[in-house]
């Protein structure tokens, strides 16, 4: 049983986060990082560029490539995971570049690439949510143009309840899981993927929870690029 009484397994209401924490600016090398904690995940995002985009036969004489490349470290998960790419981090490096490239204003920096590495400490369900949204704070923090801050966050259903931010558990035994990215001003969709079934009405409820549940993320990212800027605190 996942939910019982309208509370979860690890405490959580339906409609609450995981414990989130995002630090801006954490690399010395990187032009733009973040490290973030979202329940048991940890993620280090580092952007790089915009640079020469080399072999010159890749360049896009109109605009910036953006590549992002999601990578899982092999201890990040319960089961030894084999180092190096594999269908999944394939698929999730793909839909994040296409998320935070339709936000950066590419058309600027003809010619070049901007390089976006999103690892994964630690994983504990949510990893591409977490990941795009570390990878916009490090976008902020590199100073490339956006037209908005991307931010992500997944809703699910268990034991027949749509939730926000399913935890492992209840994304191993849940019914169904839906990431969601978004540019939170306008609340256009970025991303969107679903495991599993529900209804359509359940798919509007678990959007909408998911839509809320970005907002937040959001507030905790603009947060965290004050605190790096600021010298002083933003409570
Ligand atoms: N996972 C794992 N081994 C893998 C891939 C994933 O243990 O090779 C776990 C990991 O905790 C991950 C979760 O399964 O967060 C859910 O993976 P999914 O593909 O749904 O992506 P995510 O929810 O992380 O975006």
């Amino acid at each position: 049983m996942l939910i019982k009484d309208g509370i979860r397994m690890d405490g959580r209401k339906p409609d609450e986060l995981r414990p989130i924490k995002i630090e801006a600016g954490v690399l010395y090398r990187a032009d733009g990082s973040c490290y973030l904690e979202w329940g048991g995940n940890k993620i280090m995002a580092a952007v790089y560029g915009p640079r020469e985009a080399l072999p010159r036969h890749i360049q896009d004489p109109t605009k910036a490539i953006v590549n992002a490349r999601y990578n899982m470290a092999s201890f990040s998960v319960e089961e030894r995971k084999r180092p190096g790419p594999d269908r999944r981090s394939t698929e999730i490096s793909k839909v994040t570049s296409e998320a935070l490239e339709s936000v950066i204003f590419t058309e600027l920096f003809p010619r070049t690439t901007i390089d976006v590495c999103i690892e994964v400490l630690d994983a504990e369900a949510g990893t591409r949510c977490a990941g795009i949204t570390a990878a916009a704070v490090a976008l902020a923090d590199a100073g490339i143009p956006m037209r908005d801050l991307p931010v992500a966050c997944a809703a699910g259903k268990i034991d027949g309840t749509v939730v926000l931010d399913l935890s492992s558990e209840e994304d191993k035994e849940g019914e169904a899981d839906l990431p969601v990215a978004i540019a939170p001003r306008n609340e256009e969709i970025l991303l969107l993927q679903m495991d599993g079934h529900l209804t359509y009405k359940e798919f509007e409820e678990a959007l909408d929870l998911a839509i809320k549940g970005c907002k937040e993320v959001a507030k905790l990212q603009r947060k965290a690029l004050l605190n790096k800027y600021k010298t002083f605190e933003v409570e």
